[in-house]
């Protein structure tokens, strides 16, 4: 194997087991996926060339349901990259207490470099390389990094002729008009938003004028923004690769968004501070920071300027285990990646039951579905948290997540009869 990705993530599921007091078994059966699908695809691009694409698709575990992930089109993806995924989706869908196991497809390609005609050819290839092993109650993908609704379209089309008929529940995310959700395209920063609130709720006594800064200002940092600034609080910082916006009286999340759609910048913002250092905001004067940009952003290096009491992790990884001990050492308290980004997932099986119901909900009534989602997970693991820190020292929130995943899945597979 010899991925350190994978490596991470293995250690974190043995950590778990022994964490949560589980047979180590569990580790046993969950330290390798139950299959993976490695397929060539050949595409004909506008030059007349003949290029073979690489790709996979890796179903981690399917006691909880189908297997339940994105596909990511990157350069760089390996096999083991992709597996370590697949198991952390596994993870994430057992903690936010929908019906998926966990699993994750790749193709490595730089998606920069294609046309569109070539993009649709992959995608299209991609999809029926791996129709055999997919379906709307087997194996439902999503988007991540290097594909979006455009491509879950052509997908949804091509796996459709194959079956001769349509499936609109084989993968998520889609464009609104072919089967998806208008709520998608801000559930991952609603969601954070939510955790956002429910934490200020329960350490800050609320929400209301709370303070908070925004680290990236894409999908997920721009949303989280909107929506916690709905909710009552005051953002005073975002920032983008361009550099942060930061002003103590509260930035107009709406004017910003407008900014960055018009001029590709939010340090054109009218407005506040500029400060040229794009991780600025990671340590203004704020109540709640979302790190919701990129990895490894808080670390042992800036750690001590970071000055908030509550991290809702947007991003994926962006604080290093060695500055999360810190935080702990602060103070603080970290709403962890797995379930503050939940969002997306969690909008993804909502518009999965309206596709196998062929039934449309509005906007407002999908969203308070998430919403309800979205506060129940949190305070789940909340509780836990608490009684867990209430007997053992220096346990954090990601811990108590950790568990109770694994608590869920763990059930499921001894029902099954697999442990
Ligand atoms: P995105 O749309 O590409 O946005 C990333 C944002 O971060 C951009 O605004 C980018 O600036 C900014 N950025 C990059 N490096 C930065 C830095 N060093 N300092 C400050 N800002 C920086 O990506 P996304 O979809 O929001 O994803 C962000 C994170 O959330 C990733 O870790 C992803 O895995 C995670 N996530 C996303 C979703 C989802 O549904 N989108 C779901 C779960 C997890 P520019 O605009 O200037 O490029």
């Amino acid at each position: 194997m010899g991925s350190k990705f994978l490596e991470d993530v293995l250690a974190t599921i043995k950590r778990g087991v022994e964490l949560g007091g589980f047979p180590e078994e569990l580790y046993k059966i969950l330290s390798k996926p139950e299959r993976i699908l490695i397929v060539k695809i050949p595409v004909r691009m506008d030059d007349g060339r003949l290029e073979v694409f690489e790709g996979y698709r890796v179903q981690h575990n399917s006691a909880l349901g189908p297997y339940k992930g994105g596909i990511r089109f990157h350069p760089q993806v390996t096999l083991e990259d992709d597996i370590a995924l697949a198991t952390l989706m596994t993870l994430k869908n057992s903690l936010a207490g929908i019906p998926y196991g966990g699993g994750k497809g790749a193709v490595r390609v730089d998606y920069k470099k294609l046309s569109r005609s070539e993009l649709e050819r992959l995608s299209r290839g991609y999809a029926r390389a791996i129709a055999p092993l997919i379906g709307e109650e087997i194996d439902i993908p999503a988007p991540d990094v290097g594909t979006n609704p455009q491509v879950m379209a052509w997908m949804v089309d091509e796996y459709s002729k194959i079956a001769q008929r349509n499936v609109p529940g084989v993968f998520t995310a889609k464009p609104p008009v072919l089967w998806g959700n208008p709520v998608r395209e801000y559930a991952t920063g609603f969601g954070c938003a939510v955790m956002s609130r429910e934490a200020a709720e329960k350490y800050l006594g609320g929400i209301e004028g709370k303070k908070v800064a925004i680290q990236g200002f894409g999908n997920t940092g721009r949303w989280h923004a909107y929506w916690v600034a709905k909710m009552g609080a005051k953002v005073v910082a975002i920032s983008d690769t361009s550099g942060t916006v930061y002003d103590p009286e509260g930035i107009d999340v709406e004017l910003a968004m407008k900014v960055k759609n018009e001029t590709g910048k939010i340090i054109n913002y009218p407005k506040g501070e500029k400060i040229p250092d794009p991780k600025a905001a990671l340590y203004v004067d704020a109540d709640i920071l979302g790190p919701d940009a990129m990895e490894e952003q808080i670390t042992l290096e800036n750690v001590d300027k970071v000055k908030a009491k509550i991290i809702v992790e947007g991003a994926n990884g962006p604080t290093t285990p060695e500055a999360e001990a810190k935080l702990y050492e602060k103070g603080a308290i970290v709403v962890p990646d797995f379930l503050a980004n939940a969002g997306g997932v969690v909008m993804s099986y909502l518009e999965w039951v309206e596709n196998l119901q062929w039934y449309i909900w509005d906007e407002e009534e999908t969203r308070a579905k998430l919403e309800k989602i979205m506060k129940n997970n949190f305070l789940r693991v909340y509780e836990k948290f608490e009684s867990m820190k209430a007997e053992k020292k220096g346990i954090t929130m990601r811990d108590a997540a950790l568990v109770l995943s694994l608590e869920r899945v763990y059930q499921a597979m001894k029902y099954r009869g697999w442990l």
